[in-house]
């Protein structure tokens, strides 16, 4: 739980965090790019972050879950970060390439849908969920814990497409063989109201079916459940461009991860306990 504290000069807060971004800042300082809890996304300076001797242990790591504390006084911008330790680490993102360029895709689509300064604690624990899946899970799992990731996490920020019923007509979509999709109208439609929509674009209604399922089980069985790969990562690319329309940005970390993923699919398959 959160712990406000302070007076009306100061704010003290201790909460979850993850780090997004470490940029080096004066002589021994840092300022880091934090997801949190308890304050959305949020920017603190971490003076002596670069130094080994003080309460950080190590410099702020991105594949680990941390207790921070943070304060601020009344007319200052940035909150300074008084205190972060290890509440969980994740360590085979670390060891293994494609869990890195997988949880830095999910680390970089979060924080991108996380508003600043406000909080959405849903995000927040599916985005360390989704951590810990890609930690854990067996490898050939990777890419699925990556699109159930982009799927929920578009629906608990508000930017979920509309797939039940046509946007332009308000007519059911059910048995409509070439759905079309269009960021600009947030949602599918008839190949007949589709076609001349500017941005509207045919879209497979498998696909469809299988966000729908991914939005109607709950994560833990999802992840134990044999979906073909093929149609995961076109799942995967449709919402990661979907996002970067309805956002208006560019997943930087979004190809990284599937050229990861297409050469871990290459590999030998072995069984993870
Ligand atoms: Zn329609």
């Amino acid at each position: 739980m959160a712990s406000p504290r302070g007076t009306r000069r100061s704010r003290t807060l201790s909460t979850e965090a993850l780090a997004v971004r470490i940029h080096p800042y004066a002589e021994s300082s840092a300022i880091v790019v934090l997801l949190t809890k308890d304050l959305g996304l949020t920017r603190a300076v971490a003076k002596g972050a670069k130094r080994l001797s003080n309460g950080f242990r190590g410099p702020l790591d991105k594949c680990v879950l941390h207790n921070v504390r943070v304060s601020r006084r009344a007319r200052e911008g940035l909150y300074h970060l008084t205190s972060a330790s290890v509440r969980e680490a994740f360590p085979r993102l670390r060891s293994e390439t494609e869990r890195f360029f997988a949880a830095n895709c999910v680390i970089e689509i979060a924080a991108d849908l996380m508003r600043e300064e406000e909080p959405n604690e849903e995000l927040f624990r599916l985005t360390t969920y989704t951590l810990k899946a890609l930690d854990k899970a067996p490898r050939e799992r990777i890419g699925l814990a990556a699109t159930l990731f982009l799927a929920r996490a578009a629906a608990l920020s508000g930017h979920a497409p509309e797939i039940k019923t046509c946007v332009s007509c308000n007519e059911s979509l059910h048995g409509e063989l070439t759905p079309y999709l269009s960021p600009l109208r947030g949602g599918a439609l008839h190949a007949a109201c589709g076609q001349g929509e500017p941005g509207a674009r045919p879209v497979a209604p498998a696909l469809l079916e299988l966000l729908a399922a991914l939005w109607r089980h709950a994560p833990g069985p999802i992840l134990t459940m044999d979906l073909p790969a093929a149609s995961l990562r076109d799942l995967r690319i449709l919402l990661e461009g979907w996002l970067e329309s309805v956002l208006e940005r560019r997943f930087r970390a979004a190809a990284p991860m599937e050229r990861e993923l297409a050469r871990s699919a290459k590999k030998p398959r072995r069984s993870v306990g």
